[in-house]
């Protein structure tokens, strides 16, 4: 059978698996991205070889960069957590090895995984939203992924939904990422223990607005903290309207949202659906699926491997 060696390359972790056609994984392993360019394809190297030592049949290598990434010249253009920006990488692996190497942004790789593998199977038109530090996203369009002109598309995270709002990493202000991502709900959480230390979460934490960070707020909100579990509902209220915006102009069949960040969300999901409701144009588009994707750290290997198998 054939087998495609995967690979996600994230700011602060890379990992890697070997995946079959079935999309069973043979083997998964994760190691700390390293810091320098040299280092990062130094490493990518080595993962290559070695696994392609394995007695499988290897077709292709897939990788998903934490980035902007041009497809077509499988350059990465931009990308600010990892030391790869202007780097040909796709080119200088396919230099390297006998192997085609194809490279693509890792949040459109995510919804490519959903697609083949994930909650988004025998679906034709998908959003996928990886909500972590800040928010990716991906779309599928007549099956297929749309990355638009350049390779660009699907950046839901920097789309305004604030104007005025918190300044974004991006320069732009009110950003939907700065409103509804890990970083939104950690920030909102300094502000709640600031102006409340004697909370209970402000106990939880000393009393420290410093020591306030989204898991914290997760855990809180797991054992019921009503301060916890608004602030989680005001960031899923936020990103219910962005993800309502989205319906309004690609009127897909079905919405997934994944990230790390994904299952605090779904404590949330009712003040999601609610603002989905009360964006959306098309009456039809207020209950529209919305599934918090069961594929964990796994979706961007998926969607690696579906880049090579499915050649999309
Ligand atoms: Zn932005």
């Amino acid at each position: 059978m054939d087998h495609v060696i995967a690979i996600d390359l994230g700011g602060t972790k890379l990992s890697w698996a070997l995946v079959d056609r079935d999309y069973n994984f043979l083997l998964h392993e994760r190691t700390e991205t390293p810091q320098t360019t040299e280092a990062v394809i130094s490493k990518l190297s080595e993962i290559i070889l070695e696994t392609s030592e394995s007695e499988q049949k290897i077709v292709g290598v897939g990788i998903g960069v934490a980035g902007l990434v041009d497809h077509d010249s499988e350059t990465v253009v931009a990308s600010p957590n990892l030391p790869l920006t202007g780097v040909p990488l796709g080119h200088q692996l396919n230099e390297k090895f006998d192997l085609p190497c194809s490279i693509d942004n890792d949040a459109n790789l995510a919804i490519l995984g959903e697609l083949y593998s994930g909650a988004g199977r025998g679906k034709d038109n998908l959003i996928g939203l990886t909500v972590g530090t800040g928010i990716g996203g991906g779309i599928v369009l007549d099956g297929k992924l749309w990355r638009g002109q350049k390779g660009a598309a699907a950046e839901f995270g920097h789309i305004v939904v604030d104007a005025g709002g918190p300044r974004c990493a991006c320069g732009n202000l009110g950003c939907l990422e700065t409103r509804a991502s890990g970083t939104a709900i950690t920030v909102a959480a300094k502000e709640f223990v600031a102006a409340h230390p004697d909370s209970q979460l402000g106990k939880k934490v000393g009393g420290d607005p410093e020591k306030a960070t989204g898991p914290i707020v997760s855990e809180a909100a797991r054992s019921g903290d009503e301060a916890a579990l608004g602030i989680l509902a005001e960031v899923g209220r936020w990103l219910g309207i962005g993800i309502g915006s989205l319906i309004n102009v690609l009127d897909p069949q079905m919405i997934v949202l994944g990230g790390g960040v994904a299952s605090s969300i779904e404590m949330a999901l009712p003040s999601v659906k609610e603002a989905i409701a009360q964006t959306v144009i098309d009456p039809r588009s207020k209950d529209i699926p919305l599934a918090i994707s069961q594929l964990e750290n796994r979706a961007g290997l998926l969607g690696a491997a579906a880049l090579v198998f499915e050649g999309s």
